[in-house]
């Protein structure tokens, strides 16, 4: 697939997840944390704040995929993120989703946050969660917001 990097370069990569771990290629993406076969990162294209992407440094597809050293440690991971998550960002709400299909080719996980703004509009419904990372990439791109995203990627960082 082609991908155009932040300097405007375009690359023709197979896998994303790869490409930006093995520094490949510059995307706008903030690392809040890694384990040693994981690692938790937030996408600025899509700037709501603790919205937390988690994955394998190994390119697997599954879960079933994933040795019971992985397992252990993912799921360690995924506890201490959501954890953080609600003490440092205040987010009692939050939607998992781990999808697998033709144009997914590497494992990761979305810790989907719902914030009170999201609530006033939305349900907080799995269904909605493309419409409202729309929104966002499309309405949120400002620099306050990328500021106070970045601001809240250093506050989960000091608490994990
Ligand atoms: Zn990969």
């Amino acid at each position: 697939m082609e991908i155009v990097d932040i300097k405007g370069k375009t690359h023709n990569i197979d896998c994303i997840a790869c490409s930006i771990q093995n520094g490949t290629i510059q995307l706008p993406i903030e690392r809040i944390a890694e384990t040693d076969n994981f690692v938790a990162e937030q996408d600025l294209e899509y700037p709501i704040e603790g919205f937390v992407i988690i994955a394998s440094k190994r390119h697997v597809l599954s879960i079933d995929e994933m040795n019971d050293t992985e397992l252990t440690e993912l799921t360690k991971f995924l506890h201490d993120l959501r954890k953080v998550m609600r003490s440092a960002l205040k987010i009692s709400y939050v939607t998992v989703i781990q999808e697998e299909n033709t144009s997914t080719s590497h494992f990761h996980i979305w810790l989907f946050p719902w914030h009170p703004w999201m609530l006033k509009r939305w349900k907080g419904k799995v269904q909605e969660v493309k419409e409202i990372m729309d929104y966002a990439r499309r309405e949120m791109k400002t620099q306050n917001q990328l500021d106070i995203v970045r601001k809240s990627v250093d506050e989960l960082k000091k608490a994990l």
